[in-house]
């Protein structure tokens, strides 16, 4: 009895520097997610929040994570992804959310280019009463919102939808939501004028929220690359919002090496006082399909069924091929898409591949896949493509720039979704240097947060959520590529989601410790 009195006066005697915490981070070269220098140090943490982050001070913790040798940085923040297959699956172990987990991403920003539903407290509270494993933050998507009132149509709103459109977005911003996505470039959010995009956006904007896009234009399809991001920097300024590029790029032979001129024209926005912002993710091939790369967005008027009504009528079929031909062109020709969508004959090939192999011309072989009907019947089966349409010049000019942060864009089919931020490290920090780790962490941490005024994440800073992220250095290596798209990364020894290990040595644990990080309610609400 005597000797265990003792033994706890010893105890709080030799704790007297701190009192004993959850979990110590020990002897890693910590990023903490600013421009600091990399410091060698221990990470403290008590329930899900950082107490301490620096020197080692002798604190006594329930559970020690050796990290000597390791990058310490605080968990990714992935500013663009589509996880719904992970995050929204029925099977708990999908909805870990590994992909993300995996690169050391432990908060994904969802509902971009313009697919977040309007109804925000709604599905983040159902998201996070079912389980996820990383952080989730919405955004309402433009096109979530202009479908539910005007449908696939092309034509403008009258007056009573478009208030009905912008009370869509009050209503979701006052739920939680970041801002308005768009993605412009897709039909039916390409119906829409610039007029209407700016009113609907108005009302994220006045609510603090922030303008992401996938902009109307990425190369030579309708107003052009350089027309697209003026229309971008307009909708800021008449707006009155922070306008955010996403994945920020030139795409196709017509606009190749005009990455200095897009470059030139945001930092001009910059200088007038408009905040302008974007990401990127590091590969050269874009992820989309084949019928948004490839078929005129007049003939998807109307939806899937009146584009296959448009395929086989002989006047409208013509016409439709001749511009298919010319977006191909644009795209940089049949071998430069690759048909990523699993579990299809063409699965794995290129377009130019299976023309061949059927014996069609490369645009007759896109047409029979897209004639393919999913399951519903409401879209094609099966027509996700990797386009390999960037130069590295364009790629390495964007990522250079400081407002520039990393992202993934991932989703089911293209290995961005499981490799993009060990990709960057691999290629574009350690082999070709185009920029260096610490612009690499604080590019993928505080850089993101600050852009996406997440609250509380991003840095390791005492009173911060415990989102952390242990990695060897040498260890840490995409295995996806775009044939074994769903290959987990290496190397990420140990992933705290706020407090809770999602990651021990370099696998899953089961937790989902994610949470809806949604947006205190703005004034106007
Ligand atoms: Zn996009």
């Amino acid at each position: 009895m005597v000797m265990r009195v003792f033994l706890g006066a010893a105890l709080i005697a030799g704790s007297a520097a701190a009192a004993p915490v959850d979990v110590i981070v020990r002897g890693g070269t910590i990023y903490n997610g600013s421009n600091d220098a990399p410091a060698v140090g221990d990470v403290e943490i008590v329930g899900d929040r950082i107490v301490y982050v620096g020197p080692a001070r002798g604190t006594v913790a329930a559970r020690v994570i050796d990290a000597a040798g390791s990058i310490v940085a605080p968990g990714f923040i992935d500013p663009h992804t589509h996880p719904d297959s992970y995050i929204r699956s029925v099977d708990a172990t999908a909805r870990q959310n590994l992909p993300w987990l995996a690169q050391g991403v432990s908060t994904v920003i969802i509902g971009v280019d313009g697919y977040g539903t309007p109804d925000v407290a709604a599905d983040a509270a159902k998201l996070q009463a079912s389980g996820v494993g990383t952080n989730f933050a919405p955004f309402v998507g433009f096109g979530a919102v202009r479908g539910r009132v005007i449908g696939q149509d092309d034509r403008p709103p009258t007056p009573a939808e478009l208030a009905q459109e912008k009370a869509l977005v009050a209503k979701a911003m006052c739920e939680g939501a970041y801002g308005l996505s768009t993605g412009l470039f897709y039909a039916p959010q390409s119906f829409a004028a610039t007029d209407e995009v700016i009113a609907v956006a108005r009302e994220a904007g006045s609510r603090g929220g922030m303008y992401d896009t996938h902009q109307r234009d990425e190369s030579s399809y309708s107003i052009g690359l350089m027309g697209s991001v003026r229309e971008v920097i307009r909708i800021g300024r008449e707006a009155r919002m922070p306008v955010h590029f996403a994945h920020l790029k030139a795409l196709g032979v017509d606009v190749h090496g005009q990455a200095p001129a897009l470059i030139a024209e945001i930092e001009a926005a910059r200088r007038a006082g408009i905040d302008v912002t974007a990401d990127q993710y590091p590969w050269n091939a874009s992820g989309s399909s084949l019928d948004a790369s490839l078929v005129p967005r007049w003939a998807v008027d109307g939806g899937y069924k009146a584009l296959i009504a448009r395929l086989d009528a002989r006047a409208t079929l013509v016409k439709i091929k001749i511009e298919m031909s010319e977006n191909l062109r644009r795209r940089g020709g049949a071998d430069s898409l690759l048909l990523t969508s699993a579990e299809q004959e063409w699965t794995g090939r290129t377009l130019a591949g299976m023309a061949k192999a059927w014996k069609l011309a490369p645009i007759d072989a896109a047409i029979r896949i897209i004639r393919v009907p999913s399951a519903d019947g409401k879209n094609a089966a099966g027509t996700g493509v990797a386009s390999f349409n960037m130069t590295d010049r364009d790629i390495d000019l964007i990522m250079r720039q400081p407002w520039v942060v990393t992202s993934s864009d991932g989703s089911d089919g293209h290995p961005r979704q499981y490799a993009t931020f060990p990709r960057l490290y691999a290629e574009y920090v350690r082999k070709r240097k185009v920029i260096d780790m610490a612009a690499m962490i604080r590019r993928s941490t505080g850089a993101t947060a600050d852009m996406y005024r997440l609250v509380e994440r991003g840095y390791l800073r005492p009173g911060y959520f415990a989102d952390v992220m242990v990695s060897d250095p040498q260890r840490y290596a995409p295995r996806a590529d775009y044939v074994h798209p769903r290959e987990p990364a290496a190397g990420v020894d140990a992933l705290l989601v706020n407090g809770v290990l999602a990651l021990k040595n370099g696998a899953a644990t089961g937790a989902r410790p994610g949470r809806a990080l949604l947006r205190a309610t703005p004034p106007g609400c």
